[in-house]
């Protein structure tokens, strides 16, 4: 594929689609320094993790499953392990502390996420500079509808996640070792300005990517932000800080599409660089997101609260399972407390499910559910509720000034169809629209 035809395929993957569909991220793949080194009490560390595993019954430790000899020896050439950020020395054990999952590993051993391992006692990430997949995306396709609308957003993923959803659309790279993703076999090839002409397919999984490669990639391409996407930047942490950290200096804002399943203190430590975030809050019962995603909701609303005091700018995504996740009273709980802890100009998305993974069997949700879960939020007194995936469907996606009630951005699919706004106000009545604005 040359280059000409990658701009190609950006516009031909403008579809009514929220984030890459499995197909397209197979079809476009290009495919320490925080550590918290302590003893601490091994006992409670371990009782902890324990009670983790019981309490989830979905916590997997991949046993004697790091990469060894000639494997890790080329992982190491390629320079695609570093050191793990967040974690903790037990002994010859490590604890990474990136997410609420706690992994303990013993020497040999791999993480729920697939993309840590402890070698000789110390923790490493193998998800560093390769990344399996990088597309450039309207930002609308995150979707952030109030953060530079209009904009490219340069995205990329590794492989590996921190959750289990049985509706992952992305499985086919989410649920994967990084060594099922890339090869470091043959001649090494990095990807970096100035661009090449072509891209041999077979190429795209030898690939290296390092973070001050993708800041001049974002900036070749003349685009304003960097995503962290498609699988989960918490499990490729240590390449997404230092990328965000570089784009920072660079001016490109920082954007991660993530489940919210991190630390506090992570997140604190890589959310000084992000700009925005894309959230899924997947339920609102506990017992849901253990079924469903292999979460906790206690976890993600404790976390967007912090994202809301680093003042963060944050939408989210509510993707509507038939039969987990699309019962009115669950929704209206979840919207009264979203208005309640992170007020009335939250923006909420709410997400037409498509059968995929293990819930291939159920049917995509009707579109009179996603009219009344708009209708839900509105109610509530949520000021920016919109409805996706559903192409054609008068105003899902219609930005209204809560004032006047005029529309302030109408779109269709990722294209912005009309702008009544100037400066951040709606031009008709000058009231404020929540948002970051700079593009208009
Ligand atoms: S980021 Fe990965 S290794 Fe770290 S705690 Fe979460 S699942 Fe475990």
């Amino acid at each position: 594929m040359d280059w000409q035809e990658k701009q190609g395929v950006m516009t031909a993957a403008m579809q009514p689609r929220r984030r890459i569909s499995r197909r397209q991220a197979i079809n476009y793949s290009i495919a320490g320094a925080v550590g918290i080194v302590g003893v601490g009490s091994l006992f409670s560390f371990f009782q902890h993790a324990q009670e983790h595993a019981q309490t989830t019954g979905l916590l997997e430790i991949f046993k004697g499953d790091a990469p060894k000899g000639e494997v890790w020896e080329a992982w190491k050439k390629r320079g695609w392990v570093k050191e793990g950020y967040h974690y903790l020395k037990l002994g010859r054990n490590v604890q990474c502390k990136v997410c609420p999952n706690n992994c303990i590993l013993e020497p040999g051993d791999r993480s729920h996420c697939r993309n840590k391992v402890n070698v000789d006692g110390m923790l490493y990430t193998l998800a560093y500079g390769d990344p399996c997949s990088f597309h450039v995306d309207p930002v609308e396709k995150k979707p952030l509808f109030h953060f530079l609308p209009g904009s490219l957003s340069f995205s990329l993923a590794t492989s590996g996640c921190v959750f289990r959803c049985l509706n992952c659309q992305n499985w086919e790279i989410s649920q994967k070792k990084p060594e099922e993703t890339k090869d470091p076999t043959g001649t090494e090839l990095r990807f970096r300005p100035p661009l090449p002409a072509s891209l041999k397919y077979g190429e795209m999984e030898r690939l290296s990517m390092f973070p001050e490669d993708v800041v001049a990639v974002a900036e070749a391409l003349k685009c304003p932000s960097i995503s962290y996407t498609y699988s989960e930047p918490t499990a490729f942490y240590e390449y997404a800080y230092d990328t965000c950290k570089i784009a920072r200096e660079h001016k490109i804002k920082n954007i991660l599409v993530t489940c919210g399943n991190i630390d506090e203190r992570a997140l604190r430590d890589i959310g000084q660089y992000v700009d925005a975030a894309h959230i899924d809050l997947k339920g609102f019962d506990n017992e849901t997101y253990w079924k469903l995603n292999s979460g906790s909701l206690d976890a993600i609303i404790e976390i967007l609260k912090t994202f809301k005091s680093m003042g963060t700018w944050i939408e989210l995504i509510n993707l509507v399972v038939p039969t987990y996740t699309d019962k009115p009273d669950m929704i209206a709980r979840m919207c009264d407390w979203i208005v309640k802890n992170l007020g009335p100009d939250q923006p909420i998305h709410f997400s037409r499910f498509h059968p995929e993974h293990k819930l291939a069997h159920l049917p995509v949700t009707p579109v009179d559910i996603l009219v009344q879960a708009q209708n839900i939020a509105r109610s509530a007194g949520l000021h920016y509720a919109y409805i996706g995936n559903v192409p054609g469907l008068p105003n899902a996606e219609t930005t209204f000034c809560p004032n006047c009630r005029k529309p302030v951005i109408e779109r269709d699919i990722y294209a912005i169809k009309l702008v009544n706004l100037a400066d951040g106000k709606c031009k008709s009545c000058q009231t404020q629209i929540a948002g970051v604005w700079s593009a208009f």
